[in-house]
């Protein structure tokens, strides 16, 4: 895909056939994805780049002294300078490399959070959170005999105003908190919530796996001190993720894991430890994923981040009204702030019987509780149905969506 400007809209048809994946059959009907949430398709760019790398250009990084291993270790370096550049971070050494957004957080929790939380303080999240933003800290909090405080959410599936502010004290250590809400497509406002804990002294951690696909991020402008994202919800292969950390937090937090690459020296004696971010980075990498990584972000920039939210809120707004429009469906998240996220129960209808009919008509979509149980039960439904959009979805999807429940309301009416 070629793109002109940033001010001509998205060519959508044109987009398309950047996903091979997309142009296939599902239950002999063709693909409509909806499923964007749970992982993203892959442009042939990103499968070019694994390809060629692996095909031409594969060798170990960092160690080898031969032309292949120096110039792998360029990509690879080059991909972290992307990344660095793509959510606005001051310094490459502020991007480290781990598997998905759990391992950022869990990194997190298990480095910074040892080293700063102890008995009695408090470990503030939302009522929204992914279980990768919730079972980390509670175990944190089991280990160390702290709190874990839960700041609430209204009935559309937003911070109930006060709600953190009130939460905040003196004993809380860090406020983790995602940026966009995969259950309910809530988009919080970062910048101001990061102020509002920083003003109390209080570290943040931003889960960023729903926001970076979606939206431009720029960490120095939020002021954050950690962000989460995973590459395979980003249009990037499965296998890779990036923490953001500030540098300074970074060069005084301990090791995660201990191994290869992460050290500067080794005897049986001690060990002393790579500089940021190789002290992060124990093991060999996945490095065709961050080369992918790497290609995804030029392929997403060469689209422009402007077009894509531009495009995203057309067919959010098409799709909620559509979906409005049937009686017996109920959104659940509603927040004024949203992402392309729908989540809704059909009347009557267990969601997975909504998911296992719309499969039939070739409809990915998500039923389940979205690995966020605790926002199923605030709801009180035990699970929803989810559709998730991304840019290269188009209005015919969403009518196809609206079919495919409309079938479900003839077999369950
Ligand atoms: N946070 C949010 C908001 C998510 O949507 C997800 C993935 N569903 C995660 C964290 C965890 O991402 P991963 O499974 O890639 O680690």
């Amino acid at each position: 895909m070629t793109a002109a400007t940033n001010r001509t809209p998205l060519d959508v048809a044109r987009v398309r056939k950047d996903f091979p994946i997309l142009a296939t059959a599902s239950r002999g009907k063709p693909l409509v994805f909806l499923d964007t949430a749970a992982s993203s398709q892959k442009p042939q760019a990103v499968i070019d780049a694994l390809s060629a790398f692996y095909a031409s250009g594969y060798a170990n990084i960092h160690r080898g002294l031969y032309q292949l291993s120096a110039e792998a270790t360029r990509l690879f370096e080059g991909a972290r300078i992307r990344v660095q550049e793509f959510i606005g971070a001051a310094d490459a050494r502020e991007i480290v490399f781990v598997r998905n957004a759990t391992e950022a957080i869990n990194l997190v929790a298990y480095s910074w959070g040892r080293q700063n939380v102890g008995v009695g303080d408090e470990i503030l999240i939302s009522a929204m959170e992914h279980h990768a933003n919730i079972v980390p800290w509670q175990m944190l909090c089991e280990e160390k005999g702290a709190t874990l405080r839960v700041a609430p959410i209204d009935d559309r599936g937003q911070l109930v105003p006060g709600g953190i502010a009130e939460l905040l004290s003196d004993r809380t250590k860090l406020l983790a908190i995602t940026h966009v809400s995969n259950a309910l497509g809530t988009i919080n406002p970062v910048r101001e919530i990061v102020e509002l804990a920083h003003a109390r002294g209080v570290k943040v951690l931003l889960d960023g796996a729903q926001a970076v696909p979606h939206t431009s991020v720029d960490v120095r402008s939020i002021d954050c001190d950690f962000y989460a994202f995973s590459g395979h919800k980003l249009f990037a292969p499965s296998g890779i993720g990036v923490l953001y950390g500030k540098l300074a937090h970074l060069e005084a937090m301990p090791p995660f894991m201990g191994g290869g690459e992460m050290i500067a020296s080794v005897t049986f004696e001690k060990t002393t430890y790579a500089e940021v971010p190789r002290k992060f980075e124990a093991g060999t990498p996945d490095i065709a994923g961050v080369i992918g990584l790497g290609a995804a972000i030029d392929y997403i920039e060469e689209i422009g981040m402007g077009r894509i939210e531009v495009w995203e809120a057309e067919l959010l707004e098409y799709a909620t009204r559509r979906l409005e429009a049937l009686p017996q469906v109920r959104l659940v998240g509603t927040a004024e702030h949203k992402a392309a996220v729908l989540s809704f129960v059909v009347s009557g209808v267990h969601p997975h019987d909504v998911g296992t009919i719309l499969d039939q008509e070739g409809i990915a979509v998500r039923s389940g509780h979205h690995c966020a149980q605790p926002v199923m039960d605030r709801f009180g439904v035990p699970a929803t149905t989810r559709a998730s959009l991304a840019f290269y979805n188009t209005k015919e999807d969403v009518d196809a969506l609206i079919r495919g429940i409309e079938k479900v309301l003839e077999i369950f009416g």
